[in-house]
């Protein structure tokens, strides 16, 4: 039998080093297939979603988080755009995270992703993440290692603690190798569309590529869980990547089979009165 996207994609003890960034374990082999199979599971992520919000109307406190984390250019803003584009945008919740402001430094390092934490019935997409905390913190020693090294474990009772709230979080890393993100640095320096992206501090990260893959790879491998689990998604292609979320979202609504509440009002009494009044 073929693996599912959650086997294919999950977290190895190998790390993300062992995933080629060009890899493509299941699924389309080419750019056409991929868009016919995104545009599928689009209408199947679509009507799941429609009954886990319809739920949450009934009283339901399920939803959904997807965290993406990766390199500049790797993508993350894509699959916001084409994965989270496929679903009916009221009942999205997208957030993204940058450099902290002086308000939230004065809080804890969660306070603020709580706050962006997706509601009851509705899909969240984070653009980076608390993972920041571990990752440009620790390369760029913005705090101590004897700060961001007990994060490891505050991260994964939070998630711990979300799972248990009813929020199921999908974690992936949307892993880029160093040549695809030369090609997409310079498209953006080329492009008069692109080049207001470029940022030049990106350029700065990219020197420390071997300091952020050791900061990955022990972040992922320490936060990784059943109940929030870590996969490594091959991003070197676009189409691939964008297909490889999808069909891990796609997998997951179907797990959590969301229910449709019953009707709150006697349908037939509803029925009724709807015929015999007659406005005037
Ligand atoms: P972008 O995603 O291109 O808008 O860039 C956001 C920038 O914010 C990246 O350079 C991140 O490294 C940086 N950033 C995000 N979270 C943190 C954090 N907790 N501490 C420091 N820098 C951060
Ligand atoms: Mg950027």
């Amino acid at each position: 039998m073929k693996p599912s996207a959650r086997e294919a994609f999950r977290l190895t003890p190998d790390g993300p080093a062992a995933v080629d960034p060009r890899d493509r374990p299941i699924g389309p082999r080419d750019k056409a297939s991929a868009a016919g199979e995104l545009a599928g599971l689009g209408e199947r992520i679509d009507a799941l979603q429609d009954a886990l919000h319809a739920e949450a109307a009934g009283g339901g406190t399920r939803a959904v988080l997807v965290v993406l984390q990766g390199m500049d250019t790797s993508g993350k803003g894509g699959v916001v755009e084409h994965v989270g584009g496929l679903v009916n945008p009221a009942w999205l919740r997208v957030a993204s995270f940058g450099r902290p402001t002086e308000e939230e430094l004065s809080h804890d390092f969660l306070w603020r992703v709580r706050r962006q934490l997706p509601p009851p019935g509705r899909l969240g997409f984070f653009d980076r993440s608390h993972y920041e905390d571990v990752l440009v913190v620790r390369v760029d020693s913005l705090v101590p290692e004897d700060v961001w090294r007990p994060r490891y474990e505050q991260i994964t009772a939070f998630e711990a603690e979300l799972g248990r709230n009813g929020v199921t979080v999908l974690k992936c890393m949307l892993h880029i190798s160093p040549d695809e993100q030369r090609e997409r640095l310079l498209a953006r320096l080329d492009d008069p569309q692109k080049v207001w992206k470029y940022n030049p501090g990106d350029v700065d990260a990219r020197a420390k590529w071997p300091a952020y893959q050791e900061a990955y790879a022990e972040a992922l491998q320490r936060t990784d869980s059943d109940a929030a689990p870590w996969y490594v998604i091959p991003a070197d292609r676009k189409w691939y990547r964008n297909w490889a979320v999808a069909s891990l979202l796609a997998e997951t609504l179907t797990e959590l089979d969301p229910k449709f509440p019953p009707a709150k009002v006697d349908v037939e009494a509803e029925r009724a009165r709807i015929e015999t009044t007659r406005p005037v």
